[in-house]
């Protein structure tokens, strides 16, 4: 149940707050963050009365500024003007825009998973409770030879397709999971596993969720293979030595062949 309070300066819980004191004078709101390379605008965040903003009648549009750079803008269904909700605008910018650079400081650009640095805060923090669970390193075969032989542009792409791949895939398990680019070709994925069975069919449902797709581009016919090492996490091993033991499996799957899941006993 205390999981459910949201922190009182997160801006999740802001924007609940947001919610629940501006229920009278504001319907619903949307906010928009424009993305970093791009005029392109994304929604991020819309208020549970959705069909309220989808309506458009009353609905304000105002821009969100910091640094003074417009960054987005936020859509409110209310009935006051402007000028009476302006300072909460200028307030919400200010929160909405560190909470939009701890998103980028979190993020990979090219394929918009988590970054290294965010999982492995995220593995430390873990390490405080006692939890079982586990982790999958993932690594593409001979992905050299995609930049080699097809060009960069055509290895960007193979890595862009393969994030999307494993997100829609782990979407539809029943394990909660965290998916991140740990380095150039591979990736890593936190799994509420706690038993070598179920982690070794969730690698293998991975694995060929990635043989499987179809990687041609109007030039290139294209295929991908990964190898996969897991490793579930025994109490009292240290991160170090947990995450050493998914890269030896790792390790295992290449030096045997390649294309194939590993998870060893130590
Ligand atoms: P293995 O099966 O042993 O893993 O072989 P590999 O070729 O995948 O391994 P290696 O470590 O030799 O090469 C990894 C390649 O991944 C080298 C590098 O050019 C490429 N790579 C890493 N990051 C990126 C990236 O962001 N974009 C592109 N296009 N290529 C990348
Ligand atoms: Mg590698
Ligand atoms: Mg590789």
């Amino acid at each position: 149940m205390l999981n459910k309070i949201p922190e009182p300066f997160s801006v999740d819980g802001i924007i609940k707050t947001f919610e629940a004191n501006s229920k009278d004078f504001i319907k619903s709101f949307a906010v928009y963050f424009y993305k970093y390379d791009t005029k392109e605008a994304r929604l991020w965040y819309v208020s549970k009365n959705k069909l309220v903003i989808n309506k458009k009648e009353n609905n304000k549009e105002c821009s969100l500024y910091a640094r003074g750079s417009k960054f987005g803008y936020i859509i409110l269904n209310t009935n006051k003007n402007e000028d009476e909700i302006s300072i909460l605008i200028n307030y919400l910018s200010i929160l909405l825009y560190s909470e939009k650079l701890s998103f980028l400081a979190n993020r990979d650009k090219l394929t918009g998973l988590y970054n290294r640095g965010y999982i492995i805060k995220y593995l430390e923090e873990k390490e405080i409770s006692n939890e079982i669970y586990s982790i999958v390193i993932i690594d593409l075969d001979k992905f050299k030879h995609y930049n080699d032989t097809y060009g960069h542009n055509i290895g960007d792409y193979v890595l862009k397709l393969v994030s999307k791949v494993m997100k829609e895939k782990l979407k539809k398990l029943k394990y909660k999971s965290v998916l991140a680019r740990y380095g150039g070709e591979e990736f890593i994925i936190v799994f509420d596993i706690s038993n070598k069975n179920d982690l070794f069919n969730t690698m293998e449902m991975i694995r060929n969720s990635i043989l499987e797709t179809d990687f041609s581009t109007e030039e290139y016919s294209l295929k991908a293979t990964a190898s996969l090492g897991g490793a579930v996490k025994e109490k009292n091993i240290e991160l170090k030595t947990f995450i050493n033991n998914a890269d030896q499996a790792l390790y295992n799957a290449k030096k045997t062949g390649r294309n194939k899941s590993v998870i060893l006993d130590f």
